[in-house]
């Protein structure tokens, strides 16, 4: 048995609980350097599992925490691609299709990346 520590903040407010959740999360899905999933899809799968954790036990999850997650993870979406990475996963891409809001991460994805998850350009 392989042990980690982890810091969970003192739940006070949703979006900090949501945060231990998510790092839960990452622990759960078995993520660690060098599996060879990209950044984008590390945060991805985290908040994947701590969202589903929530409708499992009837926890409404606030729009505005979804959108957080949303922007970081767009964010580290870009960047991999600007780094060279072809297309992205498919379930990823549709998560940030889902919404456009303000946020210049989201907005490039929105402008760079087709339905099928390829860079446009
Ligand atoms: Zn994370």
């Amino acid at each position: 048995m392989e042990w980690k520590i982890v810091w969970i903040p003192t739940p006070a407010r949703f979006a900090s609980f949501f945060t231990g959740l998510h790092e839960i999360g990452h622990i759960v899905v078995g993520h660690k350097g060098g599996d060879g999933k990209p950044e984008y899809l590390w945060e991805y799968e985290a908040f994947a599992w701590a969202r589903k954790y929530c409708v499992e036990h009837n926890i409404p999850v606030p729009a505005r925490t979804v959108n957080y997650e949303r922007e970081i993870i767009a964010e580290k979406l870009r960047r991999s691609l600007e780094n060279g990475m072809k297309s992205a996963r498919l379930v990823v891409v549709e998560f940030i299709h889902q919404k456009k809001n303000g946020d210049p991460d989201v907005k490039w994805v929105w402008q760079n990346l087709d339905a099928d998850g390829k860079l446009v350009r």
